[in-house]
């Protein structure tokens, strides 16, 4: 049967997969929503002894039900191949009794990578099916691993070009460095001073910006977004839930049928929300914990029913997570007003006007599969090496922050149920902040000593993600204000 797309605030209804995947965002500001979410209609049995590749596409079919079956086949194949360097694609790793699921295998070592690498061949798809000449131009704000993801995804694939906006002072060296080196004539990057919610509202403003749009089509353009608002991206991530939990399975490590939990580092709430999905399809997952940051507005709002930005923007060791306006929370506010275009459009007008808003109490019912946390730096560096020190295992700053988040959550509840932890990035991609976790002596010494020092007391090589960016050239060197964002696109494209 075949599933619809239409906006969270009700302004576009029924377009196709092709076409929400196309334009990213809807015209009225909202995001795209499946008329009804699709249950997996195969068992979870016959899924445990299929490939990632096969798992992708029995998930993905679901959804994308304008694709025929040769080209989704043949987008999942170009998009999960050596470009990850395991063939599992998402591993799991079992360490002190929790499973982490590693999402950092692809080419730009964090768990962008799983959706960015297909959605340039869903979009290319896309265009074909609706006869778009244009060329596309994806815009994307990133908190600084999307950035890389996308253009990694995007560089040299024909009709395309990318833009990225990332905050000047708000990543780390290693994810600077990667957009920076980033090669292909159609790809460009620009640092602005401001945070990612600048980044991410500029980009937004762009897309509403009617005029614009028109100028820029009569250049040849049309503006789609590689963001995790993109349907595109969305579905992708339910794959390594269900892909989890399947191997599990396979594993003789849970029984079919048998609940678990996962957690989830959380910043744009994309990735714990296509957990969400997963659930809603019929994969037995109880509790869905989402672990913040000291930016911990959804702790605060799965808490008090009240989503509040008003507050200090704080920098920490996970950056990618820095984030105070969580974009996809408005497809779970928008599930639990039952679907209702009208009370999800007052809400998300209410944040944009006041900063702030409170969802009715039938509202929070509905959430109550959601569990939030929250870990501070030290917290999470403190788990970093208390699990280092206890396994052996070493993880990144983001995927310490849900760590510790679980562990607290169980300490807390007392729940034993088996828990999935998504494991967001390398530990690679963090060097500093993790070795000074660990071994907390890294005063004075450059990013690729630490590297050589992770290395050592990972006993994991070092990505080739990594050996790339050590002697690349510097490409890209444009910034701007907030506010010029939009006539540095109109440069960019002239
Ligand atoms: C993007 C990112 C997150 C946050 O994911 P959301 O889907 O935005 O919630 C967490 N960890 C890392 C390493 C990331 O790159």
């Amino acid at each position: 049967m075949a599933i619809n797309y239409s906006s969270t605030r009700g302004g576009e209804k029924n377009v196709t997969a092709s076409q929400a995947i196309l334009q990213g965002l809807a015209k009225d500001g909202g995001l795209f929503m499946p008329d009804r979410i699709p249950e997996l209609d195969c068992s979870l049995e016959k899924l445990s002894h299929m490939t990632y590749q096969e798992v992708a596409y029995e998930v993905m079919k679901l959804f994308l039900t304008d694709f025929t079956e040769d080209e989704l086949k043949s987008c999942i194949s170009r998009a999960y191949d050596s470009k990850f360097d395991t063939e599992e694609i998402a591993p799991l790793v079992k360490a002190d009794g929790a499973y982490y699921l590693e999402l950092f295998h692809g080419s730009t070592i964090a768990f962008k990578d799983m959706a960015l690498s297909i959605l340039p061949h869903l979009m290319t798809v896309s265009a074909k099916k609706n006869n778009v000449d244009n060329t596309i131009v994806i815009l994307t704000a990133t908190s600084g691993d999307t950035g890389k993801a996308a253009m990694a995804g995007f560089a040299g694939v024909d009709g395309t070009k990318i833009i990225v906006f990332y905050p000047k002072d708000g990543v780390s060296r290693v994810q600077e460095l990667q957009m920076l080196t980033q090669k292909g004539e159609n790809t460009s990057v620009v640092g602005i001073s401001g945070n990612f919610d600048d980044a991410q509202s500029g980009v937004k403003k762009i897309f509403g910006d009617t005029a614009f749009e028109k100028e820029l089509a009569a250049r040849g353009y049309q503006l789609s977004s590689a963001n995790s608002i993109n349907i595109g991206r969305l579905v992708p991530q339910i794959v390594y839930y269900v892909y989890a939990y399947v191997k599990l399975l396979e594993n003789g490590e849970i029984a079919d049928g048998e609940q678990i939990n996962v957690t989830v580092p959380t910043g744009n709430f994309g990735n714990i929300l296509a957990a969400y999905f997963a659930k809603q399809m019929g994969l037995p997952i109880a509790k869905l914990i989402c672990a913040s940051n000291d930016n911990k507005v959804l702790y605060d709002f799965f808490r008090t029913g009240v989503y509040d930005r008003r507050r200090e923007f704080i920098l920490t060791s996970s950056p990618s997570m820095d984030i105070l306006i969580s974009s996809n929370l408005e497809r779970l506010i928008y599930l639990s007003a039952g679907s209702d275009p009208e009370r999800t459009k007052k809400l998300m007008e209410e944040l944009s006007k006041d900063g702030s808003y409170t969802v009715s109490e039938d509202m929070r019912e509905r959430m109550t599969d959601f569990a939030g946390g929250f870990a501070t730096q030290e917290e999470n560096a403190e788990e970093i090496r208390r699990l280092y020190k206890n396994t052996g295992y070493l993880i990144d700053t983001h995927t310490g922050v849900a760590s510790c988040v679980y562990r607290k959550y169980v300490r807390d509840t007392k729940d034993q149920t088996k828990t999935v932890i998504a494991s967001t990035a390398s530990p690679y991609k963090f060097s500093r902040s993790v070795m000074e976790a660990v071994s907390g002596n890294v005063e004075g010494k450059g990013e690729f000593e630490l590297i050589e020092e992770l290395e050592k007391a990972s006993g994991v090589p070092v990505p080739a993600a990594i050996e790339e960016i050590r002697n690349a050239e510097i490409r890209h060197h444009r910034q701007c204000a907030p506010d010029e964002m939009e006539k540095v696109v109109s440069d960019i494209l002239k």
